[in-house]
């Protein structure tokens, strides 16, 4: 329902050219594109996480246009470089992909390839050496395979019945946002643990076949395209964390790529990083280890007073739901998070 409303939107401002209208005012001087997995399109009826992933040709076509637009697709380091040196004469974009998904070397890397675009990956440590949990593919995991599934929410037992995939959706929805609103990451955790060993799902081959490992990293890592970037060592709620805690998982996340890689790391990409779960005490502790640039899910384009909020940035999502070269017009427009952010430029607060 929600994302027929924004893809409503979206085509409003598409056809009414109100995307035209506003873009001089808020297109910015760039953008941070936002994308996780690049793998063909499944066609299984249950995908919640569809909005997470495009196809090979959405982001062929997608870097195509950005070349024909004549738009710069950058590195890291280089919008960094205009950010700071103010040099807006050509309008840039930077790609990044958030997770370390084995698709990502497998389908996007030889697309961005051809078009000689340089990208970023930011990767939680954890993905690679397998330690981490990938708790909202367990929880599909479960629900793609049974038919019902008995859950205990707020200490009630529920039987959640999941035979159709609108049924499974719905379940999903339920599980999914109430473990988003439990107090601390551990109680989600060990939710998703115990709920796959009742169903026996074992998330290791899952993990092991979605993500890629450190030889696969250090392969793309050698080529000069190629941004490694931090993305926290468990891919933490860090607003759910004490300070503590999110301060070792910055700076662990960066400390192990650096070992692992014998790069430096200079940027982030904080997990869930949407206005709940990041904010101002995590734009302070990623500036005080040092992070020369820290992304958010926050969505809106970079302004030349991004300057003095580099840890704060904005991102555009090109979400798997929104598939259409118009879609992408209208998020480079600035004109869709110009109204969704009230038609303020900054929002690093
Ligand atoms: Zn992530």
């Amino acid at each position: 329902m929600k994302s027929a409303i924004i893809r409503a939107s979206f085509d409003t401002l598409y056809r009414s050219g109100a995307h035209v209208l506003l873009r001089p005012f808020f297109e910015g001087v760039g953008a941070i594109v936002m994308l996780h997995h690049v793998r063909p399109p499944r066609h299984d009826e249950f995908q919640p996480n569809r909005g997470l992933e495009v196809s090979p040709e959405f982001l062929s076509e997608t870097l195509s246009w950005l070349r024909a637009q004549d738009i710069d697709i950058v590195s890291l380091d280089e919008m960094l470089r205009r950010l700071t040196e103010r040099e807006f004469a050509r309008r840039f974009v930077c790609i990044t992909f958030d997770d370390g998904y084995r698709d990502n070397k497998l389908f996007a890397y030889p697309i961005l390839k051809g078009h000689r675009a340089p990208f970023a990956v930011y990767v939680p440590t954890s993905f690679p050496e397998r330690r981490g949990k990938l708790w909202w593919i367990a929880l599909e995991t479960v629900i793609a395979g049974n038919d019902s599934i008995v859950v205990t929410i707020d200490g009630t037992e529920r039987r959640l019945a999941c035979t159709t995939a609108s049924q499974k959706r719905e379940a999903y929805d339920t599980v999914y946002w109430w473990l988003r609103g439990l107090a601390t990451e551990a109680e989600i955790h060990a939710f998703v643990d115990e709920l796959s060993a009742r169903y026996g799902v074992d998330m290791r081959p899952v993990a092991d076949e979605l993500c890629m490992d450190w030889n696969e990293i250090r392969e793309i890592a050698a080529d000069p395209l190629v941004t490694i970037g931090a993305h926290t060592d468990n891919h933490v709620m860090l607003g759910k964390a004490t300070e503590e805690t999110a301060r070792s998982e910055l700076k662990t996340g960066r400390d192990l790529i650096e070992a692992e890689l014998g790069i430096e790391v200079r940027h982030l990409a904080y997990p869930y990083g949407g206005r709940d779960l990041v904010g101002p005490r995590e734009f302070r502790i990623a500036s005080e280890l040092g992070y020369k640039t820290a992304v958010t899910t926050r969505p809106g384009v970079l302004f030349a007073a991004h300057d003095r909020h580099m840890t704060a940035l904005p991102r555009l999502s090109l979400n798997g739901e929104y598939q259409a070269a118009r879609y992408v017009k209208v998020l480079m427009s600035g004109a869709a998070t110009a109204l969704f952010n009230g038609f303020r430029r900054v929002d690093a607060a």
